[in-house]
């Protein structure tokens, strides 16, 4: 009997939709609830339209293997809640020393880094920028601009996901929000809890 061949992953470079995706999560508002710093702002959106879509991503995994690699697409649709700019929640991989790339597609934004210590790195993101992750860092991406977001991004399939590292410090060390005269600033996180050494 012949094997069925696997679809060839491909892009829609004007949606990020990846076709052959083996997995696609979706997260709404109500997903996202305690991530924005603003609870008020975040309370008139969520009321407002809860099952609004903040980002969606398609992955293609074929296992979890060292050395297998994952890669897939990330669509983050334009907003602010208050004056914070719509983002992912951001992790560490659960595997610390494992990497990860960033290609742009459309849009722009901010890839927010955070060391383990609490330094703070940005990497603006436009069409054509290929963005690292270096170890060790927690990584999110913001979308700073008035179109959705998609990044094509890479990274080991032993990775794993934390999550619980920017939960427990209430979120990243720094905001970006809307700048007063348009653009992006960087903020303190006014709720951030310094990790021990
Ligand atoms: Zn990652």
């Amino acid at each position: 009997m012949a094997a069925i061949p696997a679809p060839v992953p491909a892009v829609d470079a004007a949606t990020g939709v990846l076709t052959g995706a083996t997995a696609h999560y979706r997260k709404t508002l109500r997903d996202l609830e305690g991530v924005f710093s603003d609870d008020q702002a975040f309370a008139r959106r969520l009321a407002a339209a809860p099952g609004e879509v903040v980002y969606d991503v398609y992955e293609v995994q074929r296992s979890q293997a060292p050395g297998d690699l994952i890669f897939g697409t990330s669509i983050l649709e334009p907003g602010v809640v208050g004056s914070e700019f719509h983002m992912t929640r951001g992790h560490l991989h659960a595997l610390v020393d494992r990497v990860e790339t960033y290609y742009c597609l459309r849009g722009t934004g901010v890839l927010l880094l955070e060391s383990v210590p609490g330094g703070i790195e940005t990497i603006e993101l436009r069409p054509g920028v290929v963005a690292y992750v270096p170890p060790a860092r927690i990584h999110r991406s913001v979308n700073t601009g008035n179109e959705r977001l998609i990044t094509l991004f890479c990274y080991p399939a032993d990775a794993g996901h934390d999550y619980e590292i920017v939960h427990a410090a209430n979120g990243m060390r720094s905001l970006v929000v809307r700048a007063p005269g348009g653009g992006w600033a960087l903020v303190d996180n006014p709720r951030y809890r310094q990790r021990d050494a």
